[in-house]
This record gives C-alpha cells, structure tokens and sequence, in this order.
C-alpha cells in the first residue's frame, strides 16, 4: 500500500505541472498512510522530478518517521487539516493561476456551470498568511470544515478528497472553472446556469 501511495504521490505532481496548476517548487500533496502517519512530498524540489522515495513519511505532529529529504514547509497545514477532517485521506496544494487570478481582481466562483454550482458555490476565499506558516494552517483547517477546496489569495488553492484522485479532479475542475469565468469576463461577463436549475 505505501509503495503504492508514494507512486500515487508522484505522478499526482507530474500531473499538476503538467495541467499549469504548479511551477517548479511550487506545490505540495499529501495522503494519509494509518491514523498517524502521513505521506507528503519532500520540501523545495521540482515536483514535475519527484522519485517515490524523495516522499517523506511523517507523524500527526510533523517530525520525520522515515525519509532523507525535508517535507514539504506546508507539513503543518496538512496536518492542521487531517486533525480537523477525519474523513479526509488526501490533500492537494497547488497554485492554479487562473483561480487565483480571478480572486485577485475580485472576482468570485460564479455558477458558469453544473460543477462550478455543485462543488464550488461556498468555496472560501481566504485571506493572505504567509506560506508555511501556523496561521496559515489554522486558517484554512478552520475554514475546509465542510467544503472540498479553499483559496488562499495571493497564493494557490487547497482541495481534499477520501483519495489523491478526488483531491487532483476538485484542484482541476476549479480551475478549469475559473477559466471559463476569466474568459467570459474578458469578452463582457458570464451568462449564469438558469436560476431554476440552481436549487438545493
Ligand atoms: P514546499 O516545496 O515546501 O512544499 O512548498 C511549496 C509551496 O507551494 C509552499 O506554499
Ligand atoms: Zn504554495
């Protein structure tokens, strides 16, 4: 299983550079191994390179059970969020440029589409911490308590799933929106889906 983990680990980086959703160091993702062992990518290297065994295993309290390679400077974030989401077995951060250019114009993730309504209509948009830092943690643990993806602005996004497939597809998918909303804007602003079809 952790062989297989650290593999999923791996192309799930190569996936993201390959999407435009990290550049070189950026990024990081994480999978729950057992209650208190974690598998995140390593600190400060390019992700797109990544080899199953630069993946570092840590604890729920982010010191090192095995692994020559630093993790990832947002250990703490991660671990923030498994604490406050039990049912959460992967995490993605990536810094997906067209979600974070759009909020950085002000913009919210407007109803362009089904999946834009159904995944994205509460999605937090979060104040600005510092990258790797506690606040940061505290901040976005507190506010992915019933939502799949947060924004962290003037920064990326964080999105969460039971597996790496499901964080990876809500990383992309939000993405995928934000551009439909950047292109519409361009060209004089997006047509919504029709209001009857947005109810509970
Ligand atoms: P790490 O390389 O330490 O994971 O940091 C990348 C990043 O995106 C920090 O926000
Ligand atoms: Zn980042």
């Amino acid at each position: 299983m952790e062989e297989f983990l650290r593999k999923e680990l791996v192309k799930c980086m190569k996936y993201l550079h390959t999407k435009g959703l990290i550049s070189g160091i950026g990024g990081n993702a994480s999978v729950r191994l057992s209650e208190n062992e974690v598998l995140i990518t390593p600190s400060g290297l390019l992700k797109a390179e990544l080899h199953p065994s630069d993946i570092v295993k840590i604890d729920m309290n982010g010191n090192v059970l095995s692994g020559f390679l630093k993790p990832s400077r947002e250990g703490k974030l991660h671990i923030a969020i498994y604490r406050a989401r039990p049912d959460v077995s992967a995490i993605i951060h990536a810094h997906n440029p067209f979600t974070v250019g759009i909020t950085l114009a002000g913009k919210k993730i407007e109803p362009v589409n089904y999946e834009a309504w159904t995944m994205f209509k509460d999605v937090p948009i979060l104040e600005f911490k510092l990258p790797g830092s506690e606040d940061l943690a505290n901040l976005v643990a507190q506010n992915i308590k019933s939502n799949s993806a947060v924004i962290l602005q003037n920064h990326g996004v964080v999105t969460v799933g039971k597996t790496l497939m499901e964080a990876l597809y809500i990383a992309e998918t939000l993405e995928e929106v934000s551009t439909m909303i950047f292109v519409a804007s361009c060209l004089g602003g997006a047509k919504l889906i029709p209001r009857e079809y947005m109810k509970d």
